[in-house]
């Protein structure tokens, strides 16, 4: 997607060679626009899938959520990483560890959400080790739903993740693929 490429060209920022930041139009101020180019992006891409549910993890998974929930005409559920007072205990819940935080959380779906002939479409902002993405399919399979494939804005490549959910059988399709940093900028596949 070369929009997505040229926007992290000029916006992005790296970060001891192994952290994009991208505040200014996904991770904290959020570029309403480009959210929906992406969203198309996605909605094309599994638009064979029969998705019935997107699944994604707060925060800066659900506006590009809500966007390929809008044009795939199915509603966006997502995962949370602290259990609400208002929550019950009828929930799913799994262990992942944050790379940005590093620490774990145990994240949270209500299972009224997902229900057996789910086909959930995952997706997140970025894969790095694959954590996120692992505990959101590990949810949706303790729902005893499937799996029907995992959309990623940016992947890093250069860290395990996106090897380990295809060694895992999963279908991942990354917007864009980020090689390597150097010299402050990124190194695109
Ligand atoms: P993983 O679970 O694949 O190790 O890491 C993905 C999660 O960590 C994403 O949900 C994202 O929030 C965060 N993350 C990983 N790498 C980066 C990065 O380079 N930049 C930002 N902004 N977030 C990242």
């Amino acid at each position: 997607m070369d929009l997505l490429k040229r926007r992290i060209m000029t916006d992005g920022l790296i970060i001891d060679n192994s952290l994009l930041k991208v505040d200014s139009f996904l991770n904290q101020q959020i570029d309403p626009e480009l959210m929906m180019k992406i969203g198309e992006e996605f909605a094309l891409r599994f638009k064979d899938e029969q998705i019935t549910k997107i699944l994604t993890i707060e925060s800066s998974g659900i506006a590009v959520s809500v966007m390929t929930g809008l044009l795939l005409h199915v509603p966006v559920i997502f995962a949370r990483k602290k259990k609400p007072k208002v929550t019950g205990d009828d929930v799913y819940t799994t262990k992942v560890h944050s790379y940005t935080k590093g620490e774990s959380n145990n994240i949270i779906v209500s299972k009224q959400f997902l229900i057996k002939d789910d086909n959930i479409l995952i997706i997140d902002d970025f894969l790095a080790n694959g954590e996120a993405a692992a505990g959101l399919a590990n949810i949706v399979e303790q729902a005893e739903a499937r799996v029907a494939g995992i959309g990623i804005v940016i992947e890093k490549s250069f860290q395990p993740g996106a090897q380990k959910l295809a060694t895992a059988g999963y279908r991942v399709e990354s917007l864009v693929r980020i090689k390597s940093f150097s010299n402050g900028q990124a190194n695109f596949l």
